[in-house]
């Protein structure tokens, strides 16, 4: 099965001639590689440089890190959908816990950005994951379960087999402390059964779930052959493309 692995550049690098080597560089390292779609998330600025190269290349696409869910008008630094998908952008990142943690952004912004995205038929990654205190309150469980179901709101059923979700925990986001492939498959089959809820059985099925924190070329696979997902979002890995690429690689299984 076709593994997806998201490189969630966050705010690096810090100059255009960084961001064109690091493309560049996983644009090589990825040429002969089967079984894998590469998605490079970077800052809004650096799309454009990408836009032309990945027209090229079957197995690399381009994402965005946010959004904002108007098409336009008075949004002083927001972006829309339509924006992105003209510069070539197919997925964005929706509900990044540095987004709700930093930016404040609430579950009901998440519900509009998820729909806009939806609507403007770009592919969303939905980012959910609980706190280090909810985890030792024993409430991730619930977490998940109203994190998704608010930002499900409003989203029909021929809709909602686009959406991708991205289990990751806060506590494992850049801190070294990856989640047990385990617990990861236990979440996976929590986020099956929240769809299965809501909507037929085929949508639950055909859903789309991502690990994401603390991912390295040491415990990328567990993620893949244990926990069962279908692919990685990875932050700090992704910077460093020789790691990145060992990651690629070795899920291309
Ligand atoms: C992330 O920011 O989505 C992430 C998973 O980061 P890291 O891989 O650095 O933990």
């Amino acid at each position: 099965m076709k593994s997806l692995i998201v490189a969630n550049w966050k705010c690096n690098p810090e100059t255009p001639k960084g961001a064109k080597l690091l493309f560049n560089t996983v644009k090589r390292g990825i040429k002969n590689i089967k079984n894998v779609e590469v998605v490079i998330c970077p800052p809004f600025v650096y799309l454009p440089f990408f836009q032309k190269k990945i027209k090229k290349i079957e197995k690399i696409k381009l994402g965005a890190q946010d959004v904002f869910w108007k098409e336009k008008g008075a949004f002083t630094g927001e972006i829309s959908p339509l924006m992105l998908k003209d510069l070539g952008v197919k997925y964005v990142i929706i509900g990044h816990s540095e987004r709700r943690q930093i930016l404040k952004e609430t579950d009901e912004m998440i519900n509009k950005k998820l729909r806009a995205v939806l609507f403007t038929k770009l592919r969303p990654i939905l980012c959910v994951g609980e706190t280090e205190m909810e985890k030792r309150k024993e409430q991730g469980l619930r977490v998940l379960n109203s994190q998704i179901s608010r930002a499900l709101e409003g989203v029909p059923e021929k809709e909602a087999d686009k959406i991708i979700l991205a289990y990751e925990p806060v506590w494992a986001i850049g801190t070294g402390a990856a989640c047990e492939p385990n617990s990861v498959l236990e979440k996976k089959l929590l986020l099956q059964r929240i769809f299965r809820k809501r909507y037929s059985p085929n949508i639950s099925k055909k859903l789309k779930i991502l690990y994401g924190g603390s991912v390295t070329p040491e415990n990328a696979l567990s993620y893949i052959k244990e926990a069962k997902t279908n692919g990685l979002l990875i932050g700090g890995s992704s910077l460093k493309a020789k790691e990145f690429l060992e990651i690629v690689k070795m899920v291309s299984i």
